[in-house]
């Protein structure tokens, strides 16, 4: 059933589990990421950016949306469709119109007061039609893979535990995003991040309201599953599951390339779907719709 996505992640939050949000760039996507839900038994957050190719025109945007609603609203357990950094205001009204429960406004880069304002009046707009907010405190930056340090990231800065009671409290927000380690995109070969837990224990301490951990992938099992126990109620995935899907879609080429069957995107999204079930499992979400 489509859902706004505050039903799937207060629960999440006051249970201590967490939802994966997979990069839904395409809409062969939309369906894998609802069939493992189903399998599962989990509830599921699409996450849609439109930076995506698939979302360039506001045709394939209206197009796109469609799909993304029909498909929830017929699923057998609770999807909420969630806009990923939405930039300004005017984006995440028009977000709304097509169709999202849910947006977020990413004014992460911006100085403190410049940050709660932008997202205090999408606030005012999203709430009084009865759709939630996601926004960032602090800033998740991009990993960069050609250093050899975990520590190497562009534009990150971690939340400040100082300022999070005022932010929750004059924006209104409702999901808050926080940076305590993580980054966007694929770390360094090998490394694996360090999460900075007391950060987030002291976060989770100051708001009940749910956490969300930008940049899931390559995180390492353990420290998601330990980061979801402890107040981080949605992870963003992305970058893990391009990758299961690339493997699988590449295996699957080369082993049916020459019997004339044409597998690849079919091997794609079977890898997509087994990565969103990985997931879930490790999330603590299977079970929980
Ligand atoms: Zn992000």
């Amino acid at each position: 059933m489509l859902v706004t996505m505050d039903k799937i992640l207060n629960k999440a939050r006051q249970e201590g589990y967490g939802v994966i949000a997979p990069s839904t760039f395409s809409l062969e996507l939309i369906g894998c990421a609802i069939e493992a839900a189903e399998k599962k038994r989990s509830p599921l957050i699409l996450n849609i950016n439109l930076k995506y190719d698939a979302l360039q025109t506001e045709e394939n945007r209206e197009i796109f949306l469609y799909v993304a609603r029909e498909r929830a609203m017929r699923a057998s357990v609770p999807v909420a469709i969630n806009l990923d950094h939405g930039a300004d205001y005017p984006t995440v009204v028009r977000a709304i119109h097509h169709g999202f429960t849910s947006v977020m406004l990413d004014a992460s880069a911006k100085p403190f007061e410049e940050n709660i304002a932008a997202v205090k009046e999408v606030v005012h707009t999203a709430h009084s039609i009865g759709i939630p907010v996601e926004a960032e405190l602090g800033c998740v930056g991009m990993a960069d893979p050609t250093f050899l340090i975990e520590t190497k990231y562009t534009g990150s800065s971690k939340t400040d535990p100082a300022l999070v009671a005022e932010y929750v409290e004059r924006t209104g927000v409702d999901f808050l995003a926080v940076s305590i380690g993580n980054a966007h995109g694929p770390y360094a070969k090998n490394i694996v991040p360090h999460i900075d837990f007391d950060l987030l224990e002291q976060i989770a301490k100051i708001t009940p309201i749910p956490l969300v951990l930008h940049g899931g992938s390559g995180t390492g099992d353990e420290n998601l599953t330990k980061a979801c126990q402890m107040g981080i109620s949605k992870i963003n995935v992305g970058t893990d599951l391009m990758k299961i899907a690339t493997d699988q879609a590449i295996a699957g080429y080369e082993e049916n390339a020459n019997k004339g069957r044409l597998r690849f995107l079919t091997n794609y999204v079977d890898g997509y779907r087994d990565g969103i079930e990985y997931y879930m499992d490790v999330f603590g979400s299977t079970h929980k719709a």
